[in-house]
């Protein structure tokens, strides 16, 4: 992958073969019959949404899903060849640009599908469509079998959409309470009865549900958090059947180093005063980078040690109290291994009071992202 040039020291290194080995091993794992599904929404979880797509489906996905239908169009116009699915609500008016660029669409009514099938005037290619069945998530989808009868009939008398897959999503798969999916995943196989014929993909599990239910994998799995070697949850965690890969490091360089004197103020509104004289270091990355104000004493590692982050954390840059001197240039992990030490997404969602979802998608923009290897 070229990268353009930038000066900044601060950057995230992706592992785009550690998320390989991930759908690899997921693919020994799984069942034979069951496809990968890789979910790279959200910019592939902040990891790159085109480099991930096409890393996975080299490795042995299927196919690719994302949240919205603008993600799906960056995905095709990338140059990602495989099948793409929006998992998300479209609009209608996405019905002629998903037919163009060959991307299937979720329906959650009969309503939306006549109206596309109005708004797509002359056939070409048909629109390849997934019913989504809510069957406890509360979010979108068809929740009765009265509903989904009037989905399977409009289905049935539009020429231009063609059914592919049903799905569902559960809501606690996460966390130790197999009953409530279990509760979802029967009512989810009662209501794709309501189909004439099954469709081709019929899919329900997220990272959590394909580790912890290995019966529910059905078709596909749609596998998101995981692809990036995090588990969705400690519980999850505690329980995984192979090892995960992480594929993200964020790091930076020591910008400039001072030594301050007993009784000096750091930072915006002078929280921290040095208890002693100390080397104070200054990094390049600030809270507009994702390095949310909250994360003030967290750790970093430099030269395979840990520091913390001391004072208020600005916008684009923080100060560390250092053990000793150390020289501008020397390299900071933020998140990442060093010799034996290692942060990781789940530590800073501790500290914030978050998962690791969230971090993932909080490292902005503004950090260059480069594709190489993360040991070290
Ligand atoms: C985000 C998402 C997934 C992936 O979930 P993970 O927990 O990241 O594996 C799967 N299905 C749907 C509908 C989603 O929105």
């Amino acid at each position: 992958m070229e990268n353009e040039m930038e000066f900044r020291p601060t950057k995230a290194v992706i592992d785009l073969q550690a998320i390989q080995q991930n759908v690899r091993n997921l693919t020994a794992y799984l069942p034979r019959e069951t496809a990968v599904i890789a979910v790279v929404k959200a910019d592939g979880y902040g990891h790159g949404e085109v480099e991930v797509a096409k890393a996975a489906i080299k490795a042995g996905a299927s196919m690719v899903a994302v949240a919205t239908p603008d993600e799906a169009v960056r995905l095709k116009e990338g140059g990602v060849t495989s099948d793409v699915l929006v998992m998300g609500p479209s609009p209608v008016l996405f019905a002629k640009k998903a037919i163009d660029l060959g991307i299937h669409v979720t329906v959650t009514d009969a309503e939306w599908i006549r109206q596309a099938t109005r708004v797509v005037d002359e056939f070409v290619k048909p629109l390849n469509v997934h019913v989504k069945i809510d069957t406890g998530m509360g979010r979108i989808g068809v929740r009765t079998a009265d509903a989904l009868q009037e989905v399977v009939q409009v289905l049935n008398s539009s020429d231009v959409v063609k059914l592919v897959g049903a799905f569902t999503h559960f809501a606690c798969a996460d966390e130790d309470d197999s009953l409530t999916t279990k509760r979802q995943f029967d009512k989810f196989m009662e209501l794709v009865e309501n189909f004439p014929e099954r469709p081709s993909i019929v899919h329900a599990a997220n990272s959590a549900a394909t580790f912890l239910y290995p019966d529910y994998a059905l078709d596909a799995v749609r596998f998101g958090i995981s692809l990036y070697g995090i588990a969705p949850s400690a519980y999850v965690g505690s329980r995984l059947p192979f090892t995960l890969q992480r594929a993200f490091c964020l790091e930076t360089e020591l910008a400039y180093v001072k030594q301050v004197e007993k009784g000096n103020r750091i930072s915006y509104g002078g929280t921290y005063e040095t208890l002693e004289d100390e080397w104070i270091g200054t990094i390049p990355i600030g809270y507009a980078d994702g390095l949310k104000r909250g994360l003030r004493g967290q750790e970093v590692l430099i030269a395979g040690e840990r520091m913390p982050i001391v004072g208020t954390i600005c916008m684009d840059q923080c100060m560390v109290k250092l053990p000793r001197e150390m020289h501008v240039g020397e390299k900071v992990t933020l998140i990442g291994k060093q010799a034996d030490e290692e942060i990781t997404m789940e530590e800073w969602a501790e500290r914030l009071g978050t998962i690791p979802y969230e971090i993932a998608v909080t490292i902005s923009k503004r950090v260059q992202r480069v594709y190489g290897t993360t040991n070290g």
